[in-house]
């Protein structure tokens, strides 16, 4: 009784965790399920396609089918000897059908990678527009290798693969049925012993293809992790090259080659044992089948062609099982890179905006009790609390330490990240109420590290506006200070500035970056430290050009205090928090930060003076 109580007790132990490993296995089948089925519905706009090479499949599958028949009928009237009718016929019917065979073969092939093309296009636009719309915090969050090996990787092996297994599914599971009618009217024996191949490799299937999956899966996530160490290295060469990192970037990359080396060679082993195996259970069943051939045509019940046809279709009938075993398996699988790529096609981004476009906007922005921390470092508040009125037309300007959350508030302005706590209003509303484009036509940024991209500087400055006139571009850049810079260049307007702007100075960059911005005519202009990069007389033009016309709502960031000081009004920041604000002369007055900033301002460019 002890024994018994105690193998109970074992059993359910045991039990339980097995069960529950099944459990997960069966929510995870259940899952890939459903992604299949939402795979197979992207296919819907391909659905004339799909059903011509159908067709043709199963052209080629039908004809296919009948040449061993034919080649028995061969056979058995060379024994006999006399039938050259038949003969000849049989040898007529064999070539017919392999023309058919082959022409339906061809096109469904065709057709099937004119399908796979159209879906990845298809996919990859999709996917694309899903990435686009998500918040800055996403991207800080996952890696750019992992979004770009997606893209460009799992669509194209989920599309391949899904609509690949497909075509071999339909192709074997018809030619399966047919022939096991056909070798059921030849020898019902025979084709039991065959049909024996199907609950064997069932269960060296099953042993393999969870392990397969789960190594692929692996291998998948460390090539997106190798891919993403060189990525990161090749676009900061520079910084590898001048802090002379090459040892320690090369040694990463290394390891993690590594690692998807390993990977590689026990996924390649696991399916070079499971081919083995496979191949074993089928060569022993065709021994099988041949030694009890014998009894089989002695006691008449198969002449010699017709025992050579049933042997053609038991060859291809080995295969068609273990095809058919381990597509539902790979079909499964395959979805694997599916998995990942509607994860970022379903995701929601986190701020969705709004449909006001006023035709009037006067430009008054409202930070209200604003607490802030960004998303890759939730504990850190960055902004605690942060009130800021910038009054429709005038000039405010934010200074501070470096590290004390102005850039963050250009950033906010911008919706590139939501607040946590308090709101941002512009002209009452909140920022995510207006609507996109409109929004980021009002409230421009000429941020800090002025972003170029690649393509000339006509394209930078009327990035994001298709239908801007050169007119357009030209006043902004005069208004910027651009214009003579650029007229001086060899193509003008049409000069590529290569990746990054890397053609150009950080002054002219800046500038380019505020004609960008001006083009807008923006009703809010941020100019994040942009004063610090520009030559005097750049700043005075810049200056110039914004006080003349409607005049935007300013704010300008600044780390040098020599060109607040017109501001009208001035806010000091630090630690997350408004420090003081007032005019030049009343926080001069007050003695508090910005009397000590100022200080040292001055000291410092004594000082330098002095050196020189
Ligand atoms: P400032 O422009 O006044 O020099 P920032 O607004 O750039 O300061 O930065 C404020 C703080 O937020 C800094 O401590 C900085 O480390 C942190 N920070 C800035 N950008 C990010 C980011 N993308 N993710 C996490 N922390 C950031
Ligand atoms: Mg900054």
């Amino acid at each position: 009784a002890v024994v018994g109580a105690l193998f109970w007790g074992l059993r359910a132990a045991a039990g339980g965790a097995w069960e529950k490993e099944k459990k997960e296995e069966k929510e995870e089948k259940q899952r890939s399920r459903e992604l299949l089925v939402r795979v197979l519905r992207l296919y819907k706009p391909d659905a004339v396609l799909l059903l011509g090479a159908f067709s043709f499949l199963l052209l080629s599958v039908l004809c296919g089918m009948f040449i061993p028949f034919y080649t028995g009928k061969v056979i058995d009237s060379l024994r006999t000897g006399q039938h050259e009718q038949e003969f000849l016929s049989a040898i007529l019917f064999i070539s017919l059908y392999s023309l058919g065979s082959s022409l339906g073969a061809g096109c469904r092939g065709g057709l099937f990678l004119c399908v796979i093309a159209s879906f990845t296009r298809r996919v990859k636009l999709r996917l694309f527009g899903s990435l686009a719309n998500q918040e800055i915090g996403f991207f800080e969050a996952v890696k750019t290798g992992q979004l770009t090996t997606c893209l460009s990787d799992d669509t194209t092996l989920m599309s391949r693969t899904v609509a690949l297994n497909i075509n071999v599914l339909l192709r074997t599971l018809i030619l399966t049925l047919g022939m096991v009618v056909l070798m059921l009217s030849l020898s019902w024996r025979l084709t039991l012993m065959v049909l024996l191949e199907a609950p064997i490799t069932g269960v060296i299937q099953q042993l393999y293809q969870s392990r397969h999956q789960r190594l692929s899966e692996e291998l998948r996530d460390s090539v997106a992790r190798a891919n993403a160490a060189a990525n990161e290295a090749v676009s900061g060469a520079w910084l590898v090259r001048s802090f002379h990192a090459e040892r320690g970037e090369a040694r990463r990359y290394g390891d993690l080659l590594m690692d998807t080396h390993r990977l590689k060679t026990s996924r390649d082993t696991v399916r070079a044992l499971y081919l083995l195996a496979r191949r074993f259970s089928g060569v022993s069943l065709q021994v099988a089948v041949l030694l009890c051939s014998r009894q089989v045509v002695q006691r008449g019940h198969m002449t010699t062609g017709s025992l050579l046809t049933f042997l053609i279709y038991q060859g291809e009938m080995g295969d068609n099982i273990r095809t058919l075993i381990s597509i539902v398996g790979n079909l499964l699988t395959s979805v694997g890179a599916a998995k990942k790529v509607f994860e970022y096609l379903d995701r929601k981004p986190q701020c969705t905006m709004g449909t006001l476009a006023p035709d009037q906007l006067s430009g008054h922005v409202t930070f209200d009790h604003v607490t802030f921390s960004y998303p890759c470092q939730p504990e850190k508040q960055v902004l605690q609390d942060f009130s800021l009125d910038l009054r429709p037309g005038k000039v405010t300007a934010l200074v501070g330490p470096s590290g004390g959350g102005k850039t963050t508030c250009a950033s906010l302005l911008q919706t590139l990240y939501q607040p946590q706590r308090g709101q941002i209003l512009l002209d009452g509303q909140t920022l995510c109420s207006y609507q996109h484009h409109y929004l980021h036509k009002k409230v421009t940024v000429v941020s800090q590290e002025p972003e170029i991209l690649s393509g000339s500087i006509r394209d930078n400055i009327a990035y994001g506006l298709p239908d801007c006139s050169l007119d357009d571009i030209q006043e902004a850049a005069r208004k910027a200070n651009a214009h003579n810079f650029i007229s001086q260049l060899k193509k003008g307007y049409d000069t590529e500035v290569g990746e990054r702007g890397g053609q150009l100075s950080k002054s002219e960059k800046q500038r380019v970056a505020i004609a960008r911005a001006l083009v807008r005519h923006p009703r809010v202009l941020i100019l994040d430290e942009v004063t610090s990069s520009l030559d005097t007389d750049s700043e005075i033009k810049v200056q110039q050009a914004l006080s003349s016309g409607p005049a935007p709502t300013l704010l300008v960031i600044a780390h040098s205090l020599r060109t607040v000081q017109n501001a009208d009004h001035i806010v000091v920041i630090g630690q997350g928090r408004v420090q003081e604000q007032g005019s030049h002369q009343q926080l001069m007055a007050a003695r508090g930060s910005y009397y000590n900033l100022w200080e040292k301002h001055q000291s410092s460019s004594v000082a330098a003076a002095g050196h020189h």
